[in-house]
């Protein structure tokens, strides 16, 4: 919280008057599977989007953030996108949408600072769009019903439902895929808004559900940063989308998530050698959730760390959502004992890998892998054992 408060302080001269924060995710299993309407584990994470914000007399909205040099500036009522900051189109695009839902957003000031890396995939993205939400819910207090339709809240705005939550997550969504242009699935959102303190975050993308499920308590979450920041903008993210969209069409569903792997065998014929290479990837991800889920429901640890190193030579060899680096840094956690299972999470592209290690041997692990990625690649490697967190709040 202190850094955005002290930005805040230094930047607007004075004291905010709520801070808010929400945290990133780490995605446990299930790799672009969310917008195929599929299935996805996620852990939200201690790592944190903070923001320190006052309301002002006008409708001007000045955000500053200590990862830029430079404030955006902008009228609630005339939001466009501004290629000099464009950090600053979460917050814009989830101000449209919350606006088309019938909030008022009066004129704020803020301050956002972050210790979820930047293009890191554990989804700063969705912490600041999740954050941005609730200050604009701090500062004119209002309700989403489970449709969307907001409802302005007397004195504070009460504490979140998941009914509220899922429509803040899809607010988020929209904005995302609508003003800053990549058509995410709601897992990032939905991971940052319904995470809960040493649970799995569950997501069934079809039916729009959530449950939760015990992390075991002997296993620590270790996230290792390649350094290779992606780039979710445009780009890879948004044809691979595509490429999964045209490959349900040809196999006559709505997504991929009709698909079973020997279905997907079956009509292999259909599908042009990229599109099924990219279907493999989401069908056999589907899979894996499910078999995973009935592995950590008996505590059978090795079986689920083994779908984790399969997920990656999945994104790896079929989807293509790998980089060296990534392939780097499995490699390496697998032949540390301690591991028990390491892939890539997020969209893939660069970013960091996840890897589930027996708890006492965290801080070996990540000294070992740190030392031979460094001279293996001749970069130093960050890394985090992560506690698995509750959501915003
Ligand atoms: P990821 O969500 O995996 O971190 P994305 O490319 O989806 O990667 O989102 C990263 C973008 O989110 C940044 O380029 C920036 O525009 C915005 N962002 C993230 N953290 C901050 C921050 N602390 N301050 C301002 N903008 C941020
Ligand atoms: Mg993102």
């Amino acid at each position: 919280m202190n850094e955005a408060i002290r930005c805040f302080e230094k930047h607007f001269g004075t004291a905010p008057a709520c801070t808010t924060r929400a945290p990133g995710r780490v995605e446990l299993l299930g790799n672009h599977t969310d917008y195929n309407q599929g299935l996805v584990m996620a852990l939200a994470v201690d790592k944190y989007i903070t923001m320190a914000a006052a309301p002002r007399d006008d409708d001007q909205v000045e955000l500053v953030s200590t990862a830029f040099d430079a404030p955006a500036r902008f009228t609630v009522g005339h939001i466009e996108r501004d290629p000099e900051a464009t950090w600053a189109n979460y917050t814009k695009g989830l101000l449209l949408q919350l606006q088309q839902r019938g909030v008022r957003t009066g004129g704020f000031n803020a301050a956002i600072h972050s210790t979820v890396p930047l293009g890191g995939g554990l989804s700063s993205s969705a912490a600041l769009l999740v954050a941005s939400a609730l200050t604009v819910r701090k500062l004119h207090p209002y309700t989403l019903a489970a449709d969307g339709t907001a409802t302005p809240a007397q004195g504070h705005a009460p504490p979140l439902t998941d009914p509220e939550r899922l429509a803040l997550a899809k607010a988020c969504q929209a904005a995302e895929n609508q003003f800053v242009g990549v058509n995410c699935g709601l897992l990032d959102h939905i991971s940052s808004l319904f995470g809960k303190a040493h649970q799995v975050v569950r997501i069934d993308c079809l039916h729009l559900t959530v449950d939760w499920a015990p992390l075991p308590a002997d296993l620590a979450v270790v996230v290792c940063h390649s350094g290779v920041r992606h780039a979710l903008v445009g780009g890879e993210y948004n044809e691979r989308r595509s490429m999964c969209e045209a490959a349900a069409a040809k196999l006559g569903v709505a997504a991929l998530r009709f698909v079973n792997p020997p279905g997907l065998e079956a009509a292999r014929a259909r599908l042009s050698p990229r599109e099924y290479e990219c279907a493999v990837h989401i069908v056999g991800e589907n899979d894996r959730v499910q078999r995973g889920a009935r592995a950590l429901a008996v505590n059978d640890l090795a079986t689920f760390g083994g779908f984790l190193f399969d997920s990656h030579a999945s994104s790896r060899d079929s989807f293509k959502n790998s980089c060296p680096e990534l392939d780097i840094l499995v490699e390496l956690a697998r032949v540390e004992p301690a591991c028990l299972g390491a892939r890539l999470t997020g969209g893939g592209f660069g970013g960091a890998t996840l890897n589930l290690v027996q708890a006492d041997q965290a801080e070996t692990f990540r000294a070992s892998v740190g030392r031979a990625y460094e001279s293996r690649t001749g970069h130093p490697l960050e890394s985090w054992v992560c506690d698995v967190v509750d959501g915003a709040a």
